[in-house]
């Protein structure tokens, strides 16, 4: 054979392959503790419970009570594409809920021990179930079966040893406090986007947690509550959409409304804090972000910044949010224009806000 030519193509082996895949998807613990927060909210929780040990490499446990899985779902659990969510491709033209494409849980189970408690409220008991590489299996890889167990109405999913299997994953991550951080982080935006869930985030073996919340807040008093009432006190609030005047035209834009909580210019930050979430998913716009950063260019100090939440949601057609669940900076239809529209609304506010410190925005 030809020593200089070159190397033939091999097929790489599938365990090979989903761990590639899963890599992509689940980039560090807080990206893994996205996706297993996304399923417990679509699984109607009211209250999510996160513990974490050695910033989540070891062990991630999010214990929610939601609706639960049927025991006869466990072995497909964590299969690839396997969802409760859609079961036609017209279904993904009106996606509700977060992730749709069965990938997360399977991920997981590629590239950690993943393992499951869960119970439906008709059932008498809770089953646990262990699963690797997409399969039901113990830690040692050997086949396993659902088991019987005590345990409360909702699920616990237990992550343990994430990138045990993927030492270039593991080794590219920062330290356990700079992770944990992230993951507080991730808590903490989630728990503002859904004030009616109460949720708690603490490292395992403390009695303390970093972040508790009650259920049924209000934005402002969860704003108030997790980024301080400095904030919370400046904070105005403004809903926009696009058939603001009530005329629909035809050729109009998608439908779209936004709502936007964003510091008055008495609250000055060193760093701007912005959280968006484009139909409930947590996401990243350097572009919009910029775009409101502006906004306050010409009325904060120089070097002072605001805190902005904004929630968009637009038809699910327009956005690319959702195709796949590795980009977090998002694109979607009209972003110009209607990133023009929120900058205005905010502004206007704004301005009226920097005549008079008396004025109060109602909505
Ligand atoms: P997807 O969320 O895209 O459907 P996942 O892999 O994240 O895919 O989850 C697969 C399925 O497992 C979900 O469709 C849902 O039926 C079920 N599931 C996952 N987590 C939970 C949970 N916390 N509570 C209830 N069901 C869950
Ligand atoms: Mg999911």
């Amino acid at each position: 054979s030809n020593l200089n030519g070159p190397k033939p193509i091999r097929r790489l082996e599938e365990a090979v392959i989903n761990r590639i895949a899963a890599g992509e998807i689940i980039h560090r613990p807080s990206s893994a503790l996205k996706e297993l927060l996304e399923n417990s909210l679509d699984a109607k929780a009211t209250s999510i419970k996160v513990s974490v040990e050695d910033g989540g490499m070891k062990l991630l446990q999010i214990q929610d009570n939601g609706c639960g899985i049927w025991k006869a779902d466990l072995p497909i659990l964590a299969e690839r594409f396997t969802t409760s969510k859609i079961t036609s491709f017209q279904d993904l033209e009106r996606l509700t809920t977060y992730g749709f494409r069965g990938e997360a849980l399977a991920s997981v189970s590629y590239v950690s021990q993943l393992s499951v408690v869960t119970k439906t409220k008709s059932d008498t008991c809770a089953w646990k179930a262990a699963y690797i590489d997409g399969k039901l299996a113990s830690k040692d890889g050997s086949p396993t079966e659902p088991k019987a167990c005590a345990g409360n109405d909702g699920t616990i999913i237990t992550v343990e040893n994430l990138f045990y299997n993927t030492p270039t994953r593991l080794s590219a991550l920062r330290g356990s406090s700079e992770e944990y951080s992230r993951i507080l982080d991730v808590v903490t935006k989630y728990a503002v986007h859904n004030p009616h869930v109460s949720f708690t985030c603490k490292k395992s073996g403390s009695a303390s947690p970093d972040i508790t919340t009650p259920s049924g807040s209000s934005v402002k008093q969860a704003i108030g509550q997790l980024y301080g009432q400095t904030i919370a006190k400046e904070l105005l609030e403004t809903r926009i959409s696009s058939a603001g005047d009530g005329v629909i035209r035809v050729d109009e834009e998608e439908p779209w409304s936004a709502e936007v909580f964003f510091t008055s210019p008495n609250y000055q930050a060193k760093k701007m804090v912005f959280l968006l979430f484009i139909t409930h998913r947590l996401v990243e716009s350097s572009r919009i972000k910029k775009a409101l950063e502006t906004i306050y260019t010409g009325i904060l100090p120089k070097g002072a910044f605001p805190f902005v939440y904004l929630s968009l949601q637009i038809d699910s057609r327009s956005v690319d949010v959702n195709v796949h669940p590795t980009k977090r900076e998002v694109h979607f239809l009209d972003e110009e224009q209607i990133t023009q529209k929120i900058g205005d609304a905010v502004h206007a506010i704004l301005i009226g806000q920097n005549q008079s410190k008396t004025f109060e925005y109602q909505t």
